[in-house]
C-alpha cells in the first residue's frame, strides 16, 4: 500500500487532476511541491514519488532509487535523449504528459505497481549476473521474485505444494540439468496458457528457436540485450492477460445473486474431487437441495423478496457447513452440496442439521416482515460418476417434496 505519495510538479492544474483522481480510488496520503528544493519535512518519508524530471532532480532520483523507492517520471519531451535519461534510473516507469490522457496513465501505474505487490515471478537463469539484474528490473515494478539457476530446480520449486504460488515464469533457454526448452514442455503439461503464462528470455536471435518455444507454450519471448523498458512492458501485459482471465474465470464460476459458486463450477471441482476421493478410497456425497414452495414467495412478496430470501437460505446453508463442502447455486432455487470425504450416515446427519438450520431461521424480507423458509433435500453416497450422483440425488428430492417436503429423503 502506499500511504503517503509526493508530487513534485510545478503544473498546478495537472496536479488536482492527480490528486483528486488518486484520493478517489486509493487512500494515500497526498502531498504537493513545485520543485524539490522547496522545504519539504523528509524526502525519504514518502513510498511513491511522482516528479516531474528537470536538470536539478537527477541526483535526488538516484537517491530514491537507491533506497528502493517507487519513483514514477513525468516529462513534456518525448524524444530519444530523455527516454535514454529516464532509463537511466531504475524508476518504475514515466508518462508523457503532453496529452490529456496522462493524468489516467500515472493512475493505471499506480494501480499496475499496487497490483503487483501480490504477484511472484520465478526468474530461472544459469547465470547469477542475469538473475540479479532481473530481480532489480522486478523489484521496480513491485514485483516479488524467487530465482532458480536451471530448470529442474525450478520444476521442483513449482511441484513443491507448499511453494509460494507463482505467477509468471520467466526462463533462460541454454542452462544446465533442464533446459528452457524441457521446463516450458513440462509447464504445459500442468499448466495452461492462462494460468501460468511462461516469458523465455534468451540472447540468441535465432527466430526458428523462438518459434520452437511458442510452438511448445511459451507466451512470450524477449531477447537479452532489450532487458529494460521492452522487458518489463511484456512482463506487465503477461500478468494482466493472465489476471484478465482470472477474473473472467470467477465471474463465470460465480453466481452474482447469492456470491455463491455456480453449476460451471461444480462440474469442474466436482469431478476433481470425486476423483481424488474414489482415488484415495474415501466415501463422498452429494445433496440436491430445493425451496419448498418458493413460488408462493414470489407471488405474494415480490421477485426482490424472493432474491433476499435466495441469499438467506445460501448464508444459512453455509453456516451449517465445513469449509471443504462445495455448496452450489445449480440454477433458480435449487442448491447442491458436495461433501467430500463424508460417509452416508454423516451425509445425512450433516444434511438433516442444514434442513434444520433453515426452518428455523426467519428470513427478513423488509422492516416488519419475517418468513419461514424450508427446503426438501435428497443425498446420496453411492460411489458413481458425478452425472449419476446428481441425477440420484434428485430423484431423492422428489421423494421428499412428495413426503411432504421440509425433509432430508435417501434410499442408497
Ligand atoms: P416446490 O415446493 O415444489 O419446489 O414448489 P416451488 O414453488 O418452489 O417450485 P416451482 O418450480 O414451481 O417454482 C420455483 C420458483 O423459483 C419459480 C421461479 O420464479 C423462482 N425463481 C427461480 N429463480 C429465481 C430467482 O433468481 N429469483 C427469484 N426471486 N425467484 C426465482
Ligand atoms: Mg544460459
Ligand atoms: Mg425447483
Ligand atoms: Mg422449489
Amino acid at each position: 500500500m502506499f500511504k503517503n505519495i509526493l508530487i513534485v510538479n510545478n503544473d498546478t492544474q495537472f496536479n488536482t487532476n492527480l490528486k483528486k483522481r488518486i484520493n478517489h480510488s486509493l487512500h494515500s496520503k497526498v502531498s504537493i511541491i513545485k520543485h524539490l528544493d522547496q522545504d519539504i519535512d523528509n524526502l525519504l518519508n514518502y513510498d511513491l514519488y511522482i516528479i516531474r524530471l528537470e536538470h536539478k532532480t537527477d541526483s535526488i532520483i538516484q537517491e530514491l532509487t537507491d533506497n528502493d523507492k517507487f519513483v514514477i517520471l513525468i516529462t513534456d519531451h518525448d524524444n530519444q535523449d530523455i527516454r535514454e535519461k529516464i532509463l537511466s534510473y531504475m524508476v518504475s516507469d514515466y508518462v508523457i504528459t503532453n496529452s490529456e490522457a496522462a493524468v489516467d496513465y500515472v493512475c493505471k501505474i499506480v494501480k499496475r505497481l499496487l497490483s503487483n505487490a501480490k504477484k511472484t515471478i520465478l526468474i530461472v537463469d544459469d547465470s547469477k549476473l542475469v538473475l540479479t539484474q532481473i530481480s532489480i528490473l522486478l523489484s521496480s515494478q513491485n514485483l516479488n521474485c524467487i530465482q532458480c539457476l536451471d530448470g529442474d530446480e525450478a520444476w521442483k520449486y513449482l511441484n513443491n505444494t507448499n511453494a509460494k504460488k507463482i505467477d509468471l515464469v520467466i526462463t533462460d533457454y541454454e542452462m544446465p540439468n533442464m533446459n528452457g526448452y524441457e521446463l516450458v514442455k513440462n509447464i504445459r503439461s500442468k499448466y495452461s496458457f492462462e494460468e501460468l503464462p511462461v516469458l523465455i528470455i534468451s540472447g540468441s536471435e535465432n527466430t526458428y528457436m523462438i518459434s520452437r518455444f511458442l510452438k511448445v507454450g511459451a507466451n512470450d519471448y524477449i531477447t537479452k540485450p532489450s532487458i529494460n523498458e521492452e522487458f518489463i512492458g511484456r512482463i506487465n501485459n503477461s500478468l494482466l492477460i493472465a489476471s484478465m482471465f482470472t477474473k473472467i474465470k470467477n465471474m463465470a464460476m460465480t453466481d452474482q445473486l447469492t456470491g455463491l459458486h455456480n453449476r460451471l463450477y461444480f462440474y469442474e471441482a466436482g469431478v476433481t474431487i470425486l476423483n481424488n476421493s474414489n482415488r484415495a478410497g474415501q466415501n463422498s456425497s452429494i445433496a440436491m437441495i430445493d425451496i419448498d414452495d418458493f413460488k408462493s414467495v414470489n407471488d405474494t412478496y415480490g421477485h426482490e423478496a424472493g432474491d433476499k430470501a435466495l441469499i438467506h437460505v445460501a448464508n444459512t446453508m453455509k453456516k451449517a457447513l465445513r469449509r471443504s463442502d462445495v455448496l452450489v447455486r445449480f440454477g433458480g432455487e435449487e442448491f447442491v452440496i458436495l461433501l467430500p470425504n463424508c460417509s452416508h450416515s454423516q451425509a445425512i446427519k450433516v444434511m438433516q442439521k442444514v434442513c434444520k438450520l433453515v426452518a428455523i431461521s426467519p428470513c427478513h424480507i423488509e422492516n416488519d416482515i419475517s418468513l419461514k423458509i424450508t427446503i426438501s433435500i435428497g443425498v446420496t453416497s453411492r460411489p458413481r460418476d458425478i452425472h449419476k450422483m446428481l441425477e440420484t440425488a434428485d430423484q431423492y428430492m422428489y421423494e421428499a417434496k412428495k413426503s411432504g417436503k421440509n425433509r432430508v429423503f435417501s434410499q442408497d
